[in-house]
Parts: structure tokens; sequence; C-alpha cells
């Protein structure tokens, strides 16, 4: 399995000990040290006197089960949403961001499966029922990586299975891994789409450490293409530095050199905000980190982000790079303001009312 560190021990939830699930994960974990716990605090009690308990977190692998899993994207105070919904499924990362929110935001938690998706098909099954118009997108990408702990879990094959034949209910797969294989045996889904986080090389090895090189993600991309999946990317966090432009439209170029414009069903667009809490975790964590550099506002929902101007010419910069081509309609941004999406229309879409805002079927 491709992490950043080995798993040093595995915990199991008293409740899901016997579950055959739980079983099926440790048999794929051969020679690792495995305890039984009551819940989570004696996990994390593990961790509190290292130097790095974000990183202890990442080398724990904690098996239990969840009482929910669905839940609509919180997005951000003052943003304008997108109408996503998440599913929590796997919690924590075992890659290594050095601007990745979850450092702050989970609070130790150790790598978490839930094992309980009979729980999960249940409550997919209610919310498919209730919800009687419209097409919603949900997805496993945002209290976790989607694809990191595949090999582990192959999570992705049960909610492939879960979502077919629902073709009102879009499912996304979010990566900045690149292992797809259980998904390539399988028949594609209309509904699927995998999608990347992508940014330029040079900050993929200095901030995102343990990820797939870009290469590697736009390999598998091509390979998901090629077996019939739809694809998406995400331009996020985008990072405002000297020399950003030309990074940036090597990237693209990059991206329409293996996928066609046609198989994309979406590319968001957001640029680099955080919590101030998680400011002195990142500088401790990555004193070499650049993202941290430039100069930041404070939001009035208390998050850092570039000034308007700056994330006003990202988006436009980039989103003209990506209109070239052929993919402006693709186009949505992450947590903005309603403002800086007028700009942004009116300066990329050109105001065309016929247009994503942020998508037609929410219109
Ligand atoms: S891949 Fe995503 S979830 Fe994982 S560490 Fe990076 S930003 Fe966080």
């Amino acid at each position: 399995m491709r992490t950043l560190r080995p798993i040093k021990k595995v915990w199991v939830d008293r409740r899901v000990e016997k579950t055959n699930l739980t079983r099926r994960l440790l048999d794929k974990l051969p020679g690792i040290p495995v305890e039984l716990v009551a819940g989570l605090e004696p996990v994390k009690k593990e961790f509190r006197f290292s130097p790095d308990p974000v990183g202890e977190s990442k080398q724990h692998l904690f098996i239990t089960e969840q009482k929910s899993f669905v839940r609509p994207c919180p997005c951000t105070p003052g943003s304008l949403g997108c109408g996503y919904w998440t599913i929590d499924l796997d919690l924590n990362c075992p890659f290594d961001c050095s601007y990745c929110i979850l450092q702050q935001y989970l609070n130790w938690q150790p790598l978490t499966v839930s094992v309980n998706r009979d729980r999960l098909e249940a409550e997919l099954k209610i919310f498919f029922q209730r919800r009687t118009s419209g097409i919603i997108r949900l997805g496993t990408g945002e209290l976790a990586d989607s694809l990191a702990l595949e090999e582990l879990t192959e999570n992705s094959v049960f909610l492939v299975e879960t979502f077919c034949q629902q073709d009102r209910f879009w499912l996304e797969l979010k990566s900045k891994g690149d292992y797809i294989r259980p998904l390539l045996e399988i028949r594609p889904a209309d509904n699927v789409v995998l999608s990347w986080s992508l940014n330029p090389e040079a900050i993929i090895a200095a901030e995102e450490k343990g990820t797939a090189s870009l290469k590697s993600r736009l390999q598998a991309a091509a390979r998901a293409v090629g077996h019939g999946y739809r694809v998406g990317f995400h331009f996020d966090p985008i990072l405002h530095y000297p020399g950003w432009q030309a990074d940036y439209e090597g990237l693209v170029a990059e991206v329409f050199r293996v996928v066609p414009v046609e198989a994309i069903s979406w590319i968001s667009l957001g640029s680099l905000r955080f919590p101030s809490a998680l400011l002195p975790v990142a500088r401790r964590r990555f004193p070499e980190s650049r993202s941290y550099e430039q100069e930041f506002i404070r939001s009035a929902e208390g998050k850092y982000r570039y000034p308007r101007p700056v994330r006003l010419l990202l988006y436009k910069e980039l989103g003209e790079i990506l209109a070239a081509y052929g993919a402006e309609d693709k186009i949505y941004l992450c947590m903005e303001s309603v403002k800086v999406w007028r700009d942004f229309l009116v300066k990329i879409k050109r105001g065309r009312p016929n247009f994503a805002f942020p998508f037609p079927w929410l219109g």
C-alpha cells in the first residue's frame, strides 16, 4: 500500500472486531501489531507525547463504525456553495501536504476506516429516495483522500456498485494518488467521476509529500478515461508565487496532452485558504514550506486567504488558460464569494446566463 511511512499499529474498535470486513482488512496487514480498544481516546493518547502527533496519526489505523456518513458540504460562510454532499467513509490521509487543513481539523484522528458499510448503504438508499429532483454530487474526498487507502479498503468498488443505476446522483472519487486498479476491473458507471487535485510538479514535490507525481496522476486519469470513466480536475489549492503563471500554464498543457476536454466533467479552481489555527501546526511540521510566505487577509469567516484582487487574478489567468482548450464551461470556483464569482463570470464566462453558475443543475 502506498503510504508516506508504514503503518505502525492497527487499532480495532471492539464493536467491529468480528465483522468480515475487519477480518479482510487485518489479513491485508500481516505482521502489524493489532490492539482492541473501546473507542478512539486510547489511540489518541498514544500520540500525546510524540513531537509530531499529526505525523503519528497518519501511521496508525483505526478500524471502527460510524453512526452516519452523508452530510452537506459545509463550504464556508459567505461563499457560494456548489450543492455538494460529502460521504465521510474514511477519515484522515496517509499523504502529508503542508497546507492540509486536516492537520488541525481532525485533531489527531488516526487513519480511520469505517466497516459498517451496510449502514452507509441504507443511508444512501433513503437519500436517493428523498431527493426527488435535480442532479446531486456526492464524494468521499472531503475528510480523506478518496483513493489513498484504496489498496487496503477497495471502498471505491463498493461505492461504484452502490451508485450504479442512480443516474441523478453523481459520485466523485477525488485523489492525489494514482492507484485505480480495482476501478479498472469493473464496468465504469456514467455517474461516477474520478478526479484529481493538481498542482505544478515543483509544488507537488515540495508541498505534497507522499502523493503521486503529476505524471502518475495524469497517467491514471488517462487510464480512467480509456476505461470509460468521466474525470474531473481540481486546481486547488492554487498557490501564488513568483512565476506561478508559467508553471500553471505548463500544468494545463500537460493535462490536455493526455486527457480530451470532452472527458472532463468539471474543473474547480480554489486558491489557498486556511483557518488561523492551522498556521502554527503547519509551520512547525513544514518549516521549509513556502506556502505561507505571501500576503494573506483574514476574511469574515476567520480564514486566511490571498487578498481578493490576487484571487481574482489567479482565477482569471487560469480560467483563460483553460478556456484556450475549450474548458471554460467546466469551471467552477470553490469556496468563493458571490462578488468574486460575479467578477470571474464577467471576465471568463462573459456573463452568459446559460453557463454554469456554478452548475446548470442548480439553476
Ligand atoms: S492529499 Fe488531501 S487529504 Fe491528503 S494530506 Fe494532502 S490535502 Fe490532506
